[in-house]
């Protein structure tokens, strides 16, 4: 009886092992990216817009339409994605056509980055 209660222990032990782990493997994943809603304080903040060309010309003078996230510097997608992660919103997937008041161009390529040791 006692070598039965030890085999239906060992049983249970094996059986519930796995999940565990993974539970405890998902409880320590980071959470899926979100996507930016212009709707969130954040994006409010940063004058956030889904579509370059919706941007409020008069509220940002220094907007152009050729500026949008897939030309930002810190836009994070994979080539040919329509979203991608924006380091600076918190990795927040925003679509390529989008824009904020952080818009940064990103170097040509080919080109130095500043620092270079070249006076203008
Ligand atoms: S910082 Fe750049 S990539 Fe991020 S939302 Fe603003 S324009 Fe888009």
């Amino acid at each position: 009886m006692n070598s039965r209660r030890t085999f239906l222990l060992s049983l249970v032990a094996s059986a519930g092992t796995p999940a565990l782990l993974a539970s405890r493997v998902l409880a320590q994943a980071p959470p899926p990216p979100v996507k930016l809603e212009e709707s969130d304080p954040i994006a409010m903040a940063l004058g956030f817009k889904l579509d370059t060309a919706k941007v409020d010309a008069k509220k940002y003078p220094q907007h152009s339409v050729a500026q949008k996230c897939s030309e930002c510097a810190v836009y994070q997608a994979k080539a040919g994605d329509t979203l991608g992660p924006c380091v600076a919103i918190g990795n927040k997937l925003v679509p390529a056509g989008g824009w904020c008041v952080a818009f940064s161009k990103k170097p040509a390529s080919g080109k130095k980055a500043s620092g270079d040791g070249v006076r203008n």
